[in-house]
């Protein structure tokens, strides 16, 4: 039988759970519980759906430090970052407690009757998720899907399995059996999800995504797929810099890069000098090593082929004729270790200004004017998150309208959008609807049209 095997990063003889991936028959057989058991969620009264949710966030904040230690071991978040994660996942439950009592629905005068819709839940939702937000993914898509009626069933990263399944024991304990399960397993337990469930949201690479699309397409159900990210940030020359460069240097690599909205690529308009020394000091000053020290900014990566992935691009960026303006080394120490490194100098077609690289590495290019800036940041098959360094409300207006990129952002750093607003992608990076704030709704259900009369 295969098996799931998470190990530490920092730690790799770590061996963080060993557990039998989910066979393909075990998903169906837990699909057609959660469907019996979804009937009569859908049917409960949204008080009940929400002091549900309410329950299961206070369970999280009574176990806080224990999800977050387990995040810090399992996937090698920083502690704080870590910390930060099991707080959003608290406000997210907390949120869509509260939601569970929205109406959401419209009116509509007919001319001698009435028109309305209502919204109903989907069924049984299949959430395939990734292992670099280990709580706060697998939550933010199954708090709405639970909060309007829908069961879930969640295949998560083998990478992340622990923190999936204490986070199963946490919300089973609040919700009617076969209500929400959590499934372990690789690709082989995600296809067979797909197979089975009413709609189906993922998160992860741009190849698996694409192929998650494909087969829920071929059964006519919905899919939401938010997918890898090539984020640029622009600095005009009036922006503070000081400010652009501390963002910079988090949002590029902090948990070592490794976030979908990671800044990839800074553009800078004019000499880009006085921004490399700045984010140089600012990416020396951030603490690198053991991610469960309280000052750690900077982790290991998730896998060996992902330490060597980074150092491979560095490798070829040198050969592309780019130059190293700032790296960090971190040598003999056990785990997955590799130094924040930024490249400048390289040709807007080069591989790293082109491919998605997981790791704490980024781009520093000059342009002469916003128009090069704007086609350096869209230039890319990827469209998640800009942002943009200015002075000039007009002129970051003028650009957002510019940007091919589902959010942008204006002073301030690519990566922690508020999980109020619609989080998503365009392009490579985000198919089939928005999620978070009130945008989940429109997933995780359809709508029903009545009409009275004429
Ligand atoms: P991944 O694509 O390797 O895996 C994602 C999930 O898909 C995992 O649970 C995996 O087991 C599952 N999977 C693999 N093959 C499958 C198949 N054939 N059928 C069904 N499921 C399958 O991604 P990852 O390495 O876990 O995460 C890193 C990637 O996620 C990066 O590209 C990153 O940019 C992206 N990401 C995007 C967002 C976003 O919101 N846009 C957020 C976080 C991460």
């Amino acid at each position: 039988m295969t098996r799931v095997l998470s190990t530490s990063p920092q730690r790799p003889s770590d061996v963080v759970v060993d557990v039998p991936a989910t066979e393909p028959g075990a998903v169906l057989a837990a699909a057609a519980q959660a469907r019996v058991a979804q009937r009569e969620w859908a049917c409960a009264a949204p008080g009940v759906r929400s002091a549900a949710l309410a329950a299961i966030a206070q369970a999280v904040a009574d176990n806080a430090a224990e999800l977050a230690a387990l995040a810090v071991r399992e996937v090698g978040k920083p502690a704080a970052e870590a910390a930060g994660e099991v707080a959003r996942t608290i406000a997210l439950l907390r949120y869509y407690a509260q939601q569970a009592f929205d109406p959401i629905g419209e009116t509509y005068p007919t001319g001698g009757g009435l028109g309305f819709t209502a919204r109903r839940p989907r069924g049984v939702a299949g959430l395939i998720t990734p292992w670099n937000f280990p709580l706060a993914i697998p939550v933010w898509k199954s708090a709405p899907a639970l909060a309007f009626g829908n069961a879930v069933l969640i295949k998560p990263s083998p990478d992340a399995t622990a923190c999936a399944l204490r986070l199963a024991e946490l919300f089973t304990a609040h919700l009617p059996a076969g209500l929400f399960s959590v499934l372990p397993g690789a690709a082989e337990t995600g296809a067979a999800l797909v197979s089975c469930v009413d709609a189906v949201s993922f998160t992860g690479s741009g190849a698996v995504g694409r192929g998650v699309a494909v087969d829920a397409a071929r059964r006519g159900i919905p899919a939401q797929c938010e997918m890898g990210g090539l984020s640029a940030t622009i600095v005009l020359p009036d922006a503070d810099l000081d400010r652009a460069a501390t963002d910079i240097a988090y949002a590029a690599m902090g948990f070592a890069g490794q976030k979908c909205t990671a800044t990839k690529r800074v553009v800078v308009v004019g000499d880009s000098g006085p921004l490399g020394e700045a984010l140089a000091s600012k990416i020396g000053a951030l603490g690198f090593g053991d991610p469960a020290e309280p000052k750690t900014a900077v982790g290991p990566v998730i896998s060996e082929q992902a330490r060597d992935r980074v150092a491979d691009a560095v490798t070829h960026a040198r050969a592309e004729g780019g130059q190293v303006v700032a790296s960090g080394t971190r040598a003999g120490d056990e785990g997955w270790f590799v130094g924040p490194t930024v490249i400048g100098g390289l040709a807007p077609e080069a591989a790293l200004n082109r491919e998605e690289v997981f790791g704490p590495i980024t781009t520093l290019t000059s342009v002469p004017d916003l128009d090069a800036a704007l086609s350096m940041a869209n230039g890319t098959d990827y469209g998640l998150v800009t942002a943009v360094y200015t002075a000039d409300l007009d002129v970051a207006l003028a650009a957002a309208d510019r940007c091919e990129s589902g959010m942008v952002k204006v002073n301030a750093p690519t990566a922690g959008v508020d999980f109020h607003l619609p989080f998503g992608g365009e392009k490579d990076s985000g198919y089939g609807g928005r999620e978070q704030g009130k945008a989940a709704a429109a997933f995780y259900t359809s709508s029903r049209t009545v009409q009275i009369g004429a």
